[in-house]
């Protein structure tokens, strides 16, 4: 329960700067009290429909359904449920990572009717991808399928790295385009509604998809921007999710050729911290995994990277950091990352793989000298 008390909190802190998407109660300054006049169109009938399904849907889960499943960052688009609480501050001296900009403008560029739609569909994806769909058939990453072969090389060698239980984690795409599937979003919706309710939100959630033209059928790479990681006793069990539209949103800032890699690395880490039940309510439980993946990344048994790449893929840490006591600064996330690929490539014998447990010893020691001096400072305030 720790963790997931933490991930919430955490999530909320940074609803402040986001408020624009926290559109189910949003009502804009201007609308005046002739605007009540106007009748809601039957388009948005349907998304105020199928954004009350999801949150019943939501309810209905079984008390532990999301309990430890962690996001690679705090999205700017909430889930249906989520409350709003009052926000932290951000971070004195402290820039958020590019990709954060870059998901809040594209969140910014949605109109209210367009954002309720989404979130309410990103909250069905999610929970498909977590609870419904199973690598047992076969798994399609990216857009187009080019980032498959990758996919499966990578969470292969990951496998052989870490000394965990790792044949029964899954690595499971997220697509939005799954959501044009009336079985997958009705299934989706069988875990926490009757079946009848189900089958009726779940033809309601295919026809919102193709209602609202921004949604791109499910290509709008909001509905899919993030990956997560889900403990053994969350609903279906231990598994790596990855969305196309992070993918996506990572070769656009420049990132694509450590892309799947890295994200996955990042994810494998914490089924590392899962497994020596390592669940830390401060920044590291985010920063550990950026150093397990950095020194995977880095290490001869693990991806190889030469120097140039390694420091790629601290940026590319950096870019997912926020401003916020929350997943880890930008230079936190960068520190840690860093950190991790050192321990790869000043070892003594290159080949010799750390065990889980003392890496994990050996991070946390460490851990406390990655705070940047401005979050040090604010800690030590508080
Ligand atoms: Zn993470």
């Amino acid at each position: 329960m720790r963790k997931r008390t933490r991930i919430l909190g955490r999530t909320l802190a940074a609803a402040g700067t986001l408020a624009a998407l926290t559109v189910a109660t949003a009502v804009p300054a201007t609308a005046a009290p002739q605007a009540k006049a106007a009748e809601p169109t039957s388009v948005e009938q349907d998304i105020a429909q199928l954004y009350q399904d999801v949150e019943d849907l939501y309810n209905g889960l079984p008390a532990n359904a999301l309990r430890g499943v962690d996001p690679l960052f705090d999205s700017p688009v909430k889930r249906p449920g989520q409350q709003a609480h009052a926000a932290q501050g951000p971070i004195p001296g402290c820039t958020e990572g590019s990709l954060l900009t870059y998901a809040n403008k594209l969140a910014s560029s949605l109109n209210p009717t367009e954002a309720k739609a989404l979130s309410a569909l990103s909250a069905i994806g999610q929970l498909y991808t977590q609870a419904v769909a199973s690598d047992k058939t076969p798994q399609v990453f990216g857009t187009d399928g080019q980032y498959t072969p990758r996919a499966g090389a990578t969470i292969d060698k990951l496998r052989g790295f870490w000394d965990i239980e790792s044949w029964n984690i899954q690595l499971v795409t997220w697509k939005g385009t799954d959501l044009g599937s009336q079985e997958r979003t009705t299934q989706t919706f069988k875990l926490g509604l009757d079946p009848k309710r189900a089958a009726e939100a779940g033809a309601l959630a295919t026809k919102v998809l193709y209602e609202v033209p921004a949604l791109q059928g499910g290509r709008h790479p909001l509905l899919t921007l993030n990956a997560f990681s889900a403990p053994a006793d969350s609903l279906g069990g231990k598994r790596i999710m990855l969305g196309d539209g992070l993918l996506d949103v990572v070769n656009h800032l420049g990132f694509d050729d450590v892309s799947v890699e890295a994200v996955v690395g990042h994810e494998y880490g914490h089924q590392v911290d899962f497994a020596h039940d390592n669940y830390p309510r401060d920044e590291s439980g985010e920063m550990g995994p950026d150093a397990y993946g950095g020194y995977f990344g880095a290490h001869a048994k693990g991806e190889a990277w030469n120097a140039r790449t390694q420091q790629e893929v601290t940026y590319l840490d950096a870019s997912i950091g926020d401003c916020y006591h929350s997943h880890g600064t930008p230079d936190q996330r960068k520190a840690a990352g860093a950190w991790g690929e050192k321990q790869a490539v000043s070892q003594n014998n290159p080949n010799r793989i750390i065990p889980s447990a003392k890496m994990i010893e050996k991070f946390q020691k460490e851990y406390p000298k990655l705070m940047p001096p401005a979050a040090a400072a604010l800690a030590a305030a508080h």
